[in-house]
């Protein structure tokens, strides 16, 4: 039985004042939950996440790491730097760090060893464009994804990662995938992570769906057998529709 996960993704979103209201409205109402909850606040705002949200059931995750331990790279954040201040979660290959940010699949390789190293759990995310979808190359595209970033890892490593299917055109656009195209692509993960490690391994491992998860979609999305929860950018910044979607996974 794998514990389903709803994790907030907040991208370049929130102030730290808008944070404190954020979670002074979430903490008091969130329901005893048999999920785990994630938030992934901005970097100058983790400090402060980390402390509100001790003795609580919300966890705390960066969106991203730099793959040196240190070094000379201005604007960068290391494991180190993360774990210092109490964050032990982290999201890679969002595929806006991907696109935006020109993070190759050899890069979110480096970056995972770093990280799981460092004993951290990975948020991995996969996920196809439009145009691979439309030319029907989406499998090809999430399985090289796959390969590339995290085949390198030990079957002991899988403990710690969390794939997270997002497909590009879902993310952000209210084009949810529906449950049946969602459904096929994380089952097809699952088959892919037992064929390079084993069915146990990827029996336990969580994937998550991305890409416009909402109250309103979530439960549909949930009741599918291989979707082991959301990771969630716009509906999370909404304490009313993050809640919801946590309720939604009971
Ligand atoms: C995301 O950024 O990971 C995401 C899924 O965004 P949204 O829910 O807004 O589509």
């Amino acid at each position: 039985m794998r514990t389903k996960i709803i994790a907030g993704n907040w991208k370049m979103y929130k102030t730290l004042s808008q944070t404190e209201t954020f979670f002074n409205e979430i903490i008091d109402q969130l329901p005893e939950t048999q999920c785990d909850v994630i938030i992934a606040p901005s970097f100058t705002t983790l400090w402060y996440a980390v402390e509100r949200c001790k003795n609580t059931y919300i966890e705390i995750a960066a969106q991203n790491m730099h793959q040196q331990p240190e070094g000379a790279y201005t604007g960068e954040v290391s494991a180190s730097m993360l774990q210092n201040i109490g964050v032990s979660r982290v999201i890679l290959g969002h595929s806006e760090r991907r696109e935006y940010f020109h993070e190759t699949d050899e890069i979110l390789a480096q970056k995972a060893q770093t990280a799981l190293a460092k004993n951290f759990q990975l948020i991995f995310c996969v996920g196809e464009k439009w145009e691979d979808r439309k030319n029907k190359h989406h499998f090809e595209v999430v399985q090289t994804q796959l390969e590339k970033g995290l085949f390198d890892c030990q079957s002991s490593d899988w403990k710690n990662i969390i794939i997270a299917y997002e497909p590009v055109w879902a993310i952000g656009t209210g084009q949810t995938a529906s449950p049946d195209q969602a459904q096929e692509m994380h089952q097809f993960i699952r088959q892919t992570i037992a064929k390079k490690y084993d069915s146990s391994t990827a029996e336990h491992t969580r994937i998550l769906y991305g890409g416009s998860v909402k109250p309103d979609n979530a439960r549909d999305l949930f009741s599918q057998s291989d979707i082991d929860g959301a990771l969630v950018g716009g509906a999370s910044l909404n304490p009313i529709d993050f809640i919801k979607i946590i309720r939604a996974a009971q």
